[in-house]
């Protein structure tokens, strides 16, 4: 299966199930065994569009989840590496099984702890993607880690951890982008646009 990670985009069927893997990050979310916590495929992509992997360079996808983040992180190319940073045992589990089926797995670490203990020690990165976990004890720890120059991509969702972005935003900088998205659903007998919860995203350099 190994084959995934180098799909041929010709309509070719590469994994024998009549699917190809697209070439572009944002891969729809059916490729990512998950229980329902997933960052979805355009704010995926856009996540990944901030993080913007450069060769041979490392990811610590913090709250990883089903691993989406870090996996499309590693289709990129094929020096990266990531760690993915989950305490949910059942979801650990899960994004390994994940990568092994990109046939990625060999350049991604697990750690199956909580952040921010969990990242002691740890090779350094140039990019950190917080998914889950977000806290004032998590960016103090994590600022603190980085070396000068990485790059930190946070998702937030809720007032809290607006509130706690918007307050490191105005002390050190960097970009807040608020994602509002909505999609085409059934209304009745006719559609309407349902409206996701809006994500604020604060990009920075360390
Ligand atoms: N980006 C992920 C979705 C993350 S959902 C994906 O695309 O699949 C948030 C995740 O953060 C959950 O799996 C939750 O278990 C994890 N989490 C929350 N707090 C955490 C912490 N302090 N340390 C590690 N993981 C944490």
């Amino acid at each position: 299966l190994a084959d995934i990670a180098h799909p041929v985009c010709a309509g070719v069927d590469v994994v024998g199930q009549g699917r190809v893997l697209a070439l572009a990050t944002g891969r729809t979310d059916d490729w990512f065994d998950h229980d329902g916590q997933i960052t979805k495929r355009p704010v995926r992509a856009l996540t990944l569009s901030a993080l913007a992997p450069c060769r041979g360079e490392h990811l610590w996808d913090i709250g990883a989840g089903s691993g989406s983040v870090a996996i499309e992180w590693l289709l990129a190319g094929p020096d990266l590496t990531a760690t993915a940073i989950e305490a949910d045992p059942a979801r650990a589990a899960r994004l390994m099984g994940n990568a092994a089926r990109f046939g990625v797995d060999h350049r991604l670490r697990l750690v199956e702890d909580r952040a921010p203990e969990a990242l002691a020690g740890l090779a350094p990165p140039e990019a950190v993607f917080i998914g889950g976990g977000l806290s004032a004890g998590l960016l103090d720890t994590l600022w603190a880690a980085m070396p000068p120059g990485a790059r930190l991509v946070a998702n937030a969702v809720t007032l809290e951890s607006e509130a706690l972005l918007a307050q490191w935003q105005a002390d050190k900088g960097g970009d807040l982008l608020r994602i509002e998205l909505a999609e085409a659903a059934p209304l009745g007998r006719r559609r309407g646009w349902r409206s996701a919860y809006p994500i604020m995203q604060w990009s920075v350099l360390r």
